[in-house]
């Protein structure tokens, strides 16, 4: 037997059983590459869902935490600490936006814009029956809040009555969003590229459309970058690429490159209009261990030339993934943005096509139901593309 097994075994018997997980132990990452406890190699075109940017194992980012570990792990937010003000100002600096809120996770980052929304509404005309109008195949995460705006009537079914007021429109439909508007609406929250729900970009004219509505009648406009931001799609964040700035931005996933930390970011006009003291907490939030990996993880997005990177290597990888669906009938179509991109599968289960892969040692991921999901480490090489594709077409 190997330790594979035996560990898989008694995970099954502690872990409380919400997900149908591959058949992997993984132990540890270098590079591109992760290891499982039985030695075999795996090429890594998942990256942790999105989050390990940078590549593991790498030694300036893993001494910044050891650095830190050796000073001070948690402080609380009663204080001030050094590597949360870092951490802000370079976030503040990428954004474009102006006042930051550290979160642990990327669902808590969706709760907080929420608040926001709800409270800069209620300062405006004391009411508390404001709306939010979200999209349909949406996604943002699990936390009832997170899950209200979340456009999948699977994942809300039982945990219904969730948060009221929330409408849903079409994404990349305009006129959907227009028929949802009313006296009551706050703010609009969307994805600038949706992930889980299946890989789908903004249209330009959408995102400006719905920040130009958005502009006349000073509702919010928050941009759930959680997975498609942190360079992913080529600039630092995937609005930035459209010319469009949210009133509030929420990150995560990449954020930390693998600490759990997210963030919800405010615009000047937001911040000064919303959250005041004793509105909302966190005891981790802003946890000095998790904001010197955020201010790491900037410091070498810089030094290490990412975006220009996955600017460099996205035409490669389009042009490989084009070829493929132009091969094969059962690859409807590519969609997506940079390092974020989705094959779409018709007609072939997409979970038979990933657990092959994984016994060919690449790491892939699915989204939406029938979309093979790629979000690799943004440091892939042009080699690490060819052994992805021969991989790939080996499990097909
Ligand atoms: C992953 C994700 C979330 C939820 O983040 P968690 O850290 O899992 O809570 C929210 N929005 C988007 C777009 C995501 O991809």
């Amino acid at each position: 037997m190997t330790y594979s097994k035996g560990y898989m075994d008694r995970a099954e018997q502690v872990l409380l059983h919400t997900y149908n997980r591959f058949p992997v132990v993984l132990e540890r990452g270098d590079g591109v590459r992760l290891y499982d406890v039985d030695g075999k190699e795996y090429l890594d075109f998942a990256a942790g869902i999105a989050v390990f940017a940078l590549g593991y194992n790498n030694r300036k980012y893993n001494q910044a935490l050891k650095d830190q570990i050796d000073k001070v792990i948690h402080t609380s937010n009663l204080f001030y600490n050094v590597p949360m003000t870092e951490a802000a100002e370079k976030l503040v600096k990428a954004t474009g936006l102006s006042r930051v809120f550290f979160t642990n996770s990327g669902t808590e980052a969706i709760e907080g814009a929420i608040k926001v929304a709800r409270k800069y509404a209620y300062l405006k005309d004391g009411s508390t029956d404001h709306e939010i109008i979200a999209m349909e195949n949406s996604f943002h995460g699990r936390s009832l809040g997170a899950l209200s705006v979340t456009g999948n009537t699977h994942y809300q079914e039982p945990f219904k009555p969730l948060i009221g007021g929330i409408r849903f429109a079409r994404f990349n439909d305009l006129d959907s969003v227009k028929a949802q508007l009313t006296e009551k609406t706050c703010a609009v929250i969307m994805e600038t590229v949706q992930g889980e729900g299946g890989i789908y970009p903004a249209d330009p004219e959408f995102l400006a459309g719905v920040r130009k509505l958005c502009d006349e009648r000073d509702i919010l406009l928050i941009l759930d970058e959680i997975q498609c931001g942190m360079g992913r799609t080529g600039t630092m964040f995937a609005c930035q690429d459209y010319g469009v700035l949210p009133d509030v931005m929420t990150c995560a996933k990449a954020l930390g490159c693998g600490v759990p930390v997210g963030a919800f970011v405010l615009n000047e006009k937001t911040a000064a209009a919303s959250l005041v003291p004793g509105d909302h907490g966190t005891t981790y939030g802003g946890n000095p261990l998790a904001c010197a990996a955020v201010s790491k993880v900037f410091d070498l997005f810089e030094e290490d030339h990412i975006l220009e990177h996955v600017r460099e290597i996205t035409p490669y990888l389009e042009e490989k993934l084009d070829a493929l669906v132009d091969k094969y009938d059962f690859l409807a179509a590519r969609r997506g943005k940079g390092l974020m991109q989705g094959l779409v599968l018709e007609g072939k289960p997409v979970g038979e096509v990933i657990s092959r892969a994984i016994e060919n040692g690449l790491l892939v991921i699915s989204a939406g139901g029938n979309v093979l999901r790629m979000v690799p480490p943004l440091v892939i090489g042009r080699d690490d593309v060819d052994e992805m594709i021969e991989k790939l077409e080996k499990s097909f």
